[in-house]
């Protein structure tokens, strides 16, 4: 590993991050180094640069999902070794917190405490990570408890989607509202998560499965990824008339994977009264609120949210890279393009016009 490695770094609302040349700080005892092989572009990074969050810090090293090989430990480092396959993750699991052995969540209790960590050196400056990650660079220093350890014959630039919208797609229906066999299951935007929230019904044995999107072209990923009706909102007269149609009543589960407003409300609506659990998976900017009409969760319906699916993140997500290797999940069709880093921004400009599923990302170190 050459001293200087490159990082996507975002400045601002610009539109844009700049790949630059930093400097990774020494590792801590807790510290691991990981040089990263892929990593996947997602939503919430574009959000630091298309003006959609505010009060960001910059600049800040983009990039929270990925894929890597464990280059160094710190000292007092006892769960991984170098060589080792792993995925790092947004949330920490410390493994000893009430949330951490509660079995309920996976909102370890240090995801909410301020890491402190800034492991970039951008000049004099240090810079943290997104999420404490910044897999938009060709190595990362990040705490033990923020990776995951995998089995090292997974293919890494595939299984790297793992990180945030596979286990927030999976984990939603898996985890969070726990999908039973025989279930009917609408999933109200079909991106790289919405995808997964399909695979995730699909494994769980849902029945019916109805992926509903404006976008026509989105239909035979969505076949492949397991949805047995595809229903562009566009083109039906009444959307909740024809899903309540579709599944005798109103579905058993919904998912919201867009992040919108009457998304939100529609996906409430359209499940059964008296049982119907909606999962809210996108994030609908901080300065809305949501609106419910009052007897839809009167009714007996339930909303429900989650972070990364609600798996915990070094114990339960290796097993889903093991569901992979079992051929149980598939991610291909949802790596719609491949780039290199410093091609990014052509990488955002896919999210943003809606012609990418999933971008990822290839670090070649031959040439570092
Ligand atoms: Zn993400
Ligand atoms: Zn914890």
């Amino acid at each position: 590993m050459s001293e200087f490695v490159r990082a996507a770094v975002a400045h601002g609302q610009q539109g844009a991050v700049i790949v630059e040349s930093v400097r990774l700080k020494p590792l801590g005892p807790r510290d691991v180094l990981v040089q990263m092989k892929a990593a996947g572009i997602c939503h919430s990074d574009m959000s630091f640069i298309n003006g959609e969050r505010s009060g960001a810090s910059y600049p800040l090293v983009l990039g929270h999902e990925g894929a890597g090989v464990v280059l160094e430990c710190g000292r007092e480092v006892s769960s991984l070794k170098p060589g080792d396959h792993v995925i790092p993750l947004g949330i920490p699991e410390c493994g000893v917190c009430p949330a951490c052995v509660s079995g309920k969540t996976n909102l370890c209790d240090e995801y909410f405490r301020d890491s402190g960590s800034r492991p970039f050196l951008l000049g004099d400056q240090a810079l943290r990570g997104f999420c404490d990650l910044g897999t938009f660079a060709d190595a990362i220093v990040v705490r033990e408890m923020q990776v995951a350890p995998i089995d090292r014959a997974a293919p890494l630039d595939v299984i790297c989607c793992l990180g945030c919208a596979g286990a927030t797609g999976l984990g939603a229906a898996l985890f969070t509202a726990k999908v039973e066999a025989g279930a009917s299951v609408v999933v109200f935007g079909l991106g790289g998560i919405g995808m997964n929230a399909v695979q995730g019904a699909r494994l769980a044995g849902a029945v019916k499965i109805i992926g509903v999107d404006t976008n026509p072209l989105r239909e035979t990923a969505a076949r492949a990824a397991g949805v047995t009706h595809f229903v562009d909102p566009t083109q039906v007269e009444n959307l909740l008339d024809h899903l309540r149609e579709l599944t005798d009543g109103g579905a058993d589960y919904s998912f919201e994977c867009v992040g919108n407003q009457k998304v939100l409300s529609d996906a409430v609506e359209c499940t059964r009264k008296g049982w119907g659990v909606t999962v809210m998976v996108g994030v609908l900017p901080g300065s809305q609120q949501i609106q419910l009409r009052p007897r839809a969760i009167l009714e007996g319906r339930r909303l429900m949210g989650s972070y990364l699916g609600n798996i915990k993140t070094r114990t339960q997500l290796p097993r889903l890279v093991d569901r992979f290797m079992e051929g149980d999940l598939s991610f291909e069709s949802l790596i719609s393009h491949r780039i290199a880093l410093q091609d990014i921004n052509d990488g955002f400009a896919k999210l943003a016009n809606g012609s990418a599923l999933r971008t990822v990302i290839h670090f070649d170190h031959a040439a570092g």
